[in-house]
């Protein structure tokens, strides 16, 4: 099949993301400082990128694991369903945990991973997400920290894909079908 030709509109250009992210720095190590270690949690994939550029600003001892959890698959849809694909390889019962996520939606993914990350009793749990979607909510779920507050679009770039494409983009952008007027 085809794939409907689309067009990506900047929403949010690199230099905005980079300034945000020495702010949320900023409150993060502040919250966390006098950490032993900080375990920071990224939710792959699409975190890939904010959590590598969010570690570098982060004047804190870190050590970094990935997890991966499902909900959507090549679709602009949520399943709703969110199934563990990789999980942590480090243990977090007792350490400071830091989970970071690139978009809150409806909700239904974070509620599943920090039920499931709570249940192996870290010390401290807080949540960084680099976009929250508040209008698309479906279960209550907030982030401690949030990069930017967007309407509700489909958004790619900075990690974040269409059908696993646009990853590579340096800024956020939001598709737009040029097959439809
Ligand atoms: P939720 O479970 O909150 O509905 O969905 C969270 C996940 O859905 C995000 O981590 C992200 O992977 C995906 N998602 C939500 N909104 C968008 C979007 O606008 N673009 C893309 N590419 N993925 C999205
Ligand atoms: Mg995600
Ligand atoms: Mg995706």
């Amino acid at each position: 099949m085809q794939p409907r030709p689309y067009v990506i509109d900047q929403m949010i250009s690199a230099k905005s993301i980079a300034a945000r992210i020495e702010a949320l720095a900023t409150q993060i190590r502040d919250h966390f400082h006098g950490t032993d270690k900080l375990v920071v949690v990224g939710l792959l994939r699409g975190s890939f990128v904010f959590i590598a550029d969010l570690v570098r600003e982060l004047d804190l001892p870190v050590e970094v694991d990935f997890l991966e959890a499902s909900s959507y698959g090549d679709a602009t849809h949520s399943s709703r369903e969110v199934r563990i694909l990789k999980d942590l390889r480090g243990e977090i019962a007792g350490r400071d945990v830091l989970v970071v996520e690139d978009i809150v939606d409806t909700g239904h993914t974070l509620t599943h991973v920090l039920h499931l990350l709570q249940s192996r009793n870290p010390a401290r749990m807080e949540v960084c997400v680099l976009l929250d979607k508040p209008t698309r909510r479906e279960v209550e779920v907030s982030a401690t920290w949030t990069g930017f507050t967007i309407p509700d679009e489909f958004v790619v770039g900075y990690g974040i894909d269409f059908a696993q494409r646009n990853r590579n983009l340096p800024y956020i952008g939001k598709v737009r079908f040029t097959d439809t007027p």
